[in-house]
């Protein structure tokens, strides 16, 4: 039984299985590359609602699609769907992480409690404790090589999993856990800023995805690929981090807070409430069934698992078939 009361109460991977779940069965038919075209336009949409500085209910809308699709491609990621009869290519299946990590482990690794880029200036600058809140808006953004990157990277991923105990149990904790440590930054940067930010994260995955298939002849060694999955799953916890951030900012400007209350109304009586802005409650406003206490697909079929009509052209269609269309 899922609500809007509890839904914030579940591990960030339930989270991600459980709303992903309403479209598996079409997914099965769909390549890698289709699930990420489709996290792409709604946080494209994302940038468009910022930039018109419309923050009313469609930025919602896209923010919960965004994370939808963003939480497939995750899925997709980590469990190759071996019953599928998609014919996927090699290419294809490299797509994914270095050992069958979680999803919380994959944005712990980079996001341990703390903002990385600080850890990486305190680490370096003198052996004082890591600072909970970021303080990267007092310094410049400094340049790094390949090595002390990765060296960066291996020092986060050894101090993340000394203190994985500390790492967020649900969903809206996760949530908190960005607030605590950019809430200095929330008030420096606007919306359009933030949006920016989150689609060059969302830009560097594409990135990222890309490498995973393409080497050169010079770094097309034993071990690079290593590093190329390590840098994918970091972009991605960039991405969450964003869009964490995107989702506080919102939270201290009033005039958007009530339009997310416009945006979460479940029926016309009702009065405004006064819920905190949540990835959690974007997700319950746009995909939570009130009446059976669950998920389920609002373009339509109105079920739990996704039965919408959509055509995807079978793989094995001949060209001169298509033609009659
Ligand atoms: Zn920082
Ligand atoms: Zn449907």
């Amino acid at each position: 039984m899922i609500t809007r009361g509890n839904i914030g109460q579940m591990s960030l991977d339930k989270f991600v299985n459980e709303v992903s779940g309403i479209y598996s069965e079409q997914d099965k038919a769909r390549p890698i590359w289709d699930i990420w075209l489709h996290a792409n336009h709604h946080a494209a949409a994302i940038g468009e609602e910022a930039r018109k500085y419309k923050p009313g209910g469609q930025l919602f809308k896209e923010i919960a699609d965004f994370a939808m699709w963003l939480f497939t491609f995750v899925g997709r990621m980590y469990e190759f769907d071996k019953s599928s009869s998609y014919p996927f290519g090699i290419q294809e299946r490299v797509i994914h992480t270095e050992k069958k990590l979680t999803f919380a482990e994959i944005i712990w690794n980079k996001y341990p409690g703390v903002c990385p880029v600080c850890f990486w200036r305190h680490a370096e600058n003198s052996k004082k404790n890591v600072n909970i809140r970021c303080d990267c808006v007092l310094y410049e953004v400094e340049k790094r090589d390949q090595s002390e990157e990765r060296e960066h990277l291996n020092k986060l991923r050894e101090y993340a999993e000394k203190c994985f105990v500390s790492v967020p149990k649900n969903v809206d904790s996760w949530q908190k856990m960005f607030r605590d440590i950019f809430e200095a930054n929330l008030r420096h940067i606007d919306l359009k800023d933030i949006a920016f930010h989150l689609l060059e994260e969302v830009g560097e995955v594409s990135d990222a995805i890309a490498r995973m298939y393409t080497y050169s002849k010079t770094n097309f060694e034993k071990g690079e690929p290593y590093w190329r999955k390590t840098r994918l799953e970091n972009e991605i916890a960039d991405v969450m981090s964003w869009m964490f951030t995107l989702i506080n900012h919102l939270e201290i400007i009033p005039e958007i807070a009530r339009e997310f209350y416009k945006y979460s109304i479940e029926d016309e009586e009702e009065e405004l409430p006064n819920y905190p802005i949540l990835l959690s409650g974007i997700i319950w406003s746009r995909y939570g069934d009130k009446r059976r206490n669950g998920l389920y697909c609002p373009h339509g079929c109105d079920a739990t698992v996704c039965k919408c009509p959509i055509v995807l052209i079978d793989t094995k269609a001949k060209i001169d078939e298509l033609k009659r269309y």
